[in-house]
């Protein structure tokens, strides 16, 4: 869970309306209206990102009246399905795939399995991808396919949407070219279907 207990206040008078803010945002919260950038509070999840990027300096980060907390409660859903999903992905259930807010990859299985179909609509149910925004869009992107889903980027955004290869997708005549120079692809690969099917802490 994520406890979202800032939102951004925009300055109409310094605001240019160049859409950077709208750009950024990981759950899509900003668009332009009157030239003006209009943030939805409710979509908001609180990561600054519009405040640092707007070259303007028009938007403020203040503390919210009340605060929100924002994530999916897995024990709600069937477990199965969801372990299911993540070693489908290649993850363990209980790992940690976005550092800035402590998300497992068990909670984005869960949102997918309620109807996430995008990052956003993941960073909108989970609070994930509100810290760097960087290192936890590829796990979603992992378990998105995983699920069936291949999702667009976002026309005109500047989230990232990159997925680099996995450890289990390297080409056979790659392993084989840097076989001898001390890599172990193979031997990385074993241990790491060890770490992705290790019994539950919290539930076996
Ligand atoms: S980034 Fe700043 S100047 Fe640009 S639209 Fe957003 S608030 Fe306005
Ligand atoms: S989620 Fe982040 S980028 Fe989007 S409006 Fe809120 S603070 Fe700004």
């Amino acid at each position: 869970m994520k406890l979202v207990d800032l939102m951004p206040v925009v300055d109409t008078g310094k605001c240019k309306g160049c859409k950077t803010c709208v750009r950024v945002c990981p759950v899509l919260a900003v668009k332009i209206e009157g030239k003006v950038a209009v943030v939805d509070l409710d979509r908001c999840r609180g990561c600054a990102d519009c405040e640092q990027r707007c070259p303007e300096y028009a938007i403020a980060m203040v503390r919210r009246p009340e605060p929100v907390s924002v994530g999916v409660n897995v024990d709600e859903l069937d477990y199965q399905r969801i372990r299911e999903l993540c070693l489908k992905a290649r993850f363990h259930p209980e790992q940690t795939v976005c550092y800035c807010t402590g998300t497992r990859a068990d909670e984005v299985a869960g949102a997918i399995l309620l109807g996430a179909k995008t990052p956003e609509d993941v960073s909108f149910m989970t609070g994930l991808r509100t810290g760097c925004k960087v290192e936890c869009i590829e796990p979603v992107l992992r378990l998105l396919e995983a699920a069936g889903i291949h999702p667009e980027p976002v026309p005109d955004g500047w989230q990232w949407y990159g997925r680099t290869v996995t450890a289990w997708e390297i080409p056979e005549h790659v392993k084989q070219k840097y076989a001898s120079r001390g890599f172990y692809f193979d031997e990385d690969i074993e241990i790491l279907d060890r770490v992705v099917s290790a019994p539950l802490q919290g539930k076996e």
